[in-house]
C-alpha cells in the first residue's frame, strides 16, 4: 500500500511539470498539433483493431457457451452514469485548474499544461523565471521517481502475492475459458498487432522493445493501475528506449488517460461470452457497434483498477446486452485488470515510439544499445 500510495504521489505533479515543459521545448503550436493529432489517430485506431481482435477470438472460441445463467439475477451490478458526447469533451476543460489538479483529473491536467507550456514558449524570455521553475521542478520530480522505484521490487512483489491469494484457485476454474480468451486475445494484439506496427512504422526491433520495457508492464501488471505508471514509464522510455521527453511527457498522460486497448480487449471477449451465454446472436451490425462503444468506452476509462468493468455496462447497453451478465465475469475480473492494464500502456509506449521516430525524437543509438 505504501509503495503504491508512493508511486501515486508522484503522478500529478510529474505529469504536470513535464508536460509544461515538454510543450514548452516543442515550442511552436503546429509542431504540437501534428504530434497530438498523430498521436490520437494512432490511439484509436489501435483501440479498434483490439477490439476486433477480441471479437474474433471470442466468437471462433465461444466461452459462454453452455454456461448457467440463471444464477447471476442476485448480485448487485454498478451501470455507469451515461454522459454525452458533448458532456464529455467539454469535461477536457477545467472549470478550475487547481480543482483538476487537486482531483488528479488527467485529461483537464493535460490540457491546461498545454496551456502554460505552449504560453511560456510563446512569451520567452519574459517568462524566464518560471520557465526556469518547472525546469528544475520537473528534474525533482524525476530525481523523486528514481527514490521511489528503488522500493518497486518489493512493492510489486507485495501487490502481486496478496491479489492471488485474496481470490485463489478455486475462483478461477469455471472461468477458464473467459480468461484464456482474454489473455489470449491480449497476447496476440501485444506481441503481434504492435509488433507488426513498431516493425513497419520504425524498422526497429519490436522484441527489444517489449524487452527493455519489461519493468513497466510488471508494474502495470502488480498494480492494475495506468496511471501510476506514468513516470516510471516516461523515465524508461527516455533512458531506455531513447524517445525524448519533448513527446513522451505528452503522450504517455495522454495515452494512460485515453488509450486502453487491454480494456477494448476484454469487453470484447465479455460482449461474445454474455451473447452466447444468454442464447442472444449478434448481427454485423451489432459487432461495429461495439467496435465504436468500446473505442469511446476507453477513452472514458479512467487508468485505475476495474474502470473497464464499469464502462462495459455501456458496451454491453449499446447492443442491448443484460447488464447483469456483468455480475458473471466481476469475480475474476482483477486478475484480469492486471493483464489487460499492462498491454493498456504497453500500447500508449508502443504509439510514442512511432510518433516520436516520425519526429526525429528518436535517439535509435538508445534504443539498439543493450
Ligand atoms: N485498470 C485499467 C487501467 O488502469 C483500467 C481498466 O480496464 O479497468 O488501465
Amino acid at each position: 500500500q505504501g509503495f503504491l500510495r508512493l508511486m501515486q504521489m508522484l503522478v500529478v505533479p510529474l505529469v504536470f511539470c513535464s508536460l509544461i515543459c515538454g510543450s514548452a521545448a516543442i515550442g511552436d503550436t503546429k509542431t504540437l498539433g501534428k504530434v497530438g493529432v498523430k498521436t490520437i489517430v494512432f490511439y484509436l485506431f489501435t483501440t479498434a483493431l483490439a477490439i476486433s481482435i477480441a471479437l474474433a477470438v471470442g466468437t471462433i472460441v465461444k466461452p459462454g457457451l453452455g454456461r448457467d445463467t440463471a444464477a447471476i439475477q442476485t448480485q448487485e451490478v454498478t451501470v455507469a452514469e451515461s454522459t454525452t458526447l458533448t458532456e464529455t469533451l467539454l469535461n477536457i476543460i477545467p472549470t478550475n485548474p487547481i480543482g483538476a489538479l487537486a482531483n488528479g483529473t488527467m485529461l483537464q491536467v493535460i490540457v491546461f499544461a498545454l496551456f502554460v507550456g505552449i504560453i511560456l514558449a510563446k512569451l520567452g524570455e519574459k517568462v524566464e523565471v518560471v520557465s526556469n521553475f518547472f525546469a528544475q521542478f520537473n528534474d525533482i520530480m524525476m530525481e523523486m521517481t528514481n527514490m521511489v522505484m528503488m522500493a518497486a521490487p518489493i512493492g510489486v512483489y507485495c501487490l502481486i502475492s496478496r491479489t492471488f491469494s485474496n481470490i485463489g484457485f478455486s475462483g478461477f476454474i469455471p472461468m477458464a475459458k473467459y480468461m484464456l480468451c482474454v489473455l489470449g486475445a491480449l497476447a496476440i494484439h501485444c506481441l503481434g498487432s504492435y509488433s507488426a506496427l513498431m516493425a513497419i512504422f520504425t524498422r526497429l526491433n519490436p522484441y527489444k522493445f517489449i524487452r527493455k520495457y519489461f519493468p513497466v508492464m510488471s508494474f502495470a501488471f502488480s498494480t492494475a493501475t495506468s496511471n501510476a505508471t506514468i513516470p516510471l514509464a516516461i523515465e524508461t522510455l527516455d533512458e531506455k528506449i531513447g524517445v525524448s521527453k519533448k513527446i513522451s511527457s505528452f503522450t504517455i498522460p495522454l495515452g494512460a488517460t485515453i488509450n486502453m486497448d487491454g480494456t477494448a480487449i476484454m469487453q470484447g471477449v465479455a460482449v461474445c461470452f454474455a451473447a452466447q451465454a444468454f442464447g442472444i446472436v449478434l448481427t454485423p451490425t451489432d459487432y461495429l457497434t461495439v467496435i465504436a462503444t468500446a473505442t469511446l468506452a476507453s477513452i472514458g476509462t479512467a487508468g485505475v483498477p476495474s474502470v473497464g468493468l464499469i464502462t462495459l455496462s455501456m458496451v454491453f447497453a449499446s447492443v442491448g446486452l443484460p447488464v447483469e451478465a456483468i455480475a458473471m465475469i466481476m469475480g475474476i475480473d482483477r486478475i484480469l485488470d492486471m493483464a489487460r492494464t499492462m498491454v493498456n500502456i504497453t500500447g500508449d509506449a508502443m504509439c510514442t515510439v512511432i510518433v516520436a521516430n516520425q519526429d526525429g525524437a528518436l535517439n535509435r543509438d538508445v534504443f539498439n544499445s543493450k
